[in-house]
Formats: structure tokens, sequence, C-alpha cells
């Protein structure tokens, strides 16, 4: 997912920040600290809408990291029939702009990086490889946003979430990156996201690692 400019605030496009759009009724999630979570991302997800919100209140004390926490929140929502969501009036709630997606599909040749028999992790490698000249080292990695399907980028097995409904390995779904500015930026801690579906109990799950 690249960077691709501004976008209206309420657009049913891919995007970071901006408002979030969600069946008619939906409530804003809430984290354990209290504060409403701030909206992050509308993803596209086969058909269907996934909407990730992460506690933006106490940075460092609201364990967005954990996929347990109840510092973030991800919704699966059918693409038809979603509204702007009413934002609350108090706490951190949006990001300060709104910023299109672009998808960019990446093949990756698993022989091509292989230097030591390692199996090259394939996010890392079209990351690193984004807009990249011969010379440099990372190309402009700050457009990426992210990704979506594959698998997750160095992330240890226990980690992969579990979901609360059927308590089945939840599936992967996206990775989320900080962005390209201070302006744009989602709030990760200086990691990555990740996100992951249980499709049939439309679960969703983030974790940052
Ligand atoms: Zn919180
Ligand atoms: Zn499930």
């Amino acid at each position: 997912m690249i960077y691709d400019g501004p976008a209206p605030a309420d657009s049913n496009v891919p995007r970071t920040g901006g408002v979030p759009l969600a069946p008619a009724g939906f409530a804003w999630p809430v984290c354990g600290c209290g504060g409403p979570l701030q909206f992050f991302a509308h993803l596209p997800a086969e058909g269907a809408v996934l909407s990730v919100f992460v506690c933006q209140n106490n940075p460092g004390a609201c364990e967005f990291w954990e996929a347990t926490s109840s510092a973030s929140r991800v919704y699966l929502f059918p693409q038809e029939g979603l509204l702007p969501v009413a934002v609350p009036e108090a706490g951190v709630t949006l990001l300060p702009a709104t910023s299109a997606i672009r998808t960019h599909i990446v093949t990756i040749d698993p022989e091509e990086a292989d230097d030591d028999g390692i199996e090259p992790d394939a996010y890392d490698l079209a990351r690193s490889g984004w807009k990249r000249e011969p010379e440099d080292r990372f190309g402009k990695q700050r457009e990426v946003l992210g990704s979506l399907g594959g698998s997750p980028s160095y992330l240890e097995d226990d980690r992969l979430p579990v979901c609360p409904s059927c308590t089945a390995t939840m599936e992967f779904a996206a990775h989320l990156e900080e962005g390209m500015s201070a302006e744009t930026a989602m709030n990760l801690g200086g990691q990555l996201g990740y996100v992951f579906v249980c499709r049939a109990c439309r679960e969703g799950s983030f974790l940052t690692g």
C-alpha cells in the first residue's frame, strides 16, 4: 500500500485517517483507559472493509501492541451501506490528515535475495525495494503505508492472535506503517502494525511488533 496524496475525510476508498464509515448504529469504540480510540485506517478486504482503531489517549500506557488489549479494535464491515460515524467530542479521535492509499502488486522471487540460505521476508523485501535505485539502500520507504495479504513480517508464532469468538488462529490481513510525515502519521511506537481477521466470525485484531 502506497501513499497517494490527500483524500476526502469520508470517502469509501482505502485510506488512513479521516472519519470512519460503519453500518448504522455503530458506537465509537472506547479503550480500557476510558478514552475513545483513534481512527487509523479504512482498508479493503475482499469485498469487505477493515476499520482499524487504536488508543492514543495515553501513548505508552494503553497496550495497543497486544492483540488482546482494549486499546485497539478492528472491525470487518460489509462494503455496502456504510455511513460516516459521529465523532466523539473529547479525546484523541482523528488523525490530522486523510491519506489515500493505492495498491501496487509485488511478486517476490524467493531465489532472488537468498544470500544465506535464509528464506527472505517478502514484506521487508517489498518495502525496502520500493522505488529503490541501484545505489540506494532503501528507496522511498516512507511512501509505503503497509501491505495487504501475504504473511506477517518477522512475527513470532506465539504472537499470532486467536479469534475471540471461535478461538481459531486468525488470518493475517494487513501491515500498517506509521506513514509519510508527522502530519499524516499514525503513532505505532516506531513499530509495524499487524491486522488480523476471522472472516467466519467477522472479528478483527491488531497488534504491533
Ligand atoms: Zn487507552
Ligand atoms: Zn472466529
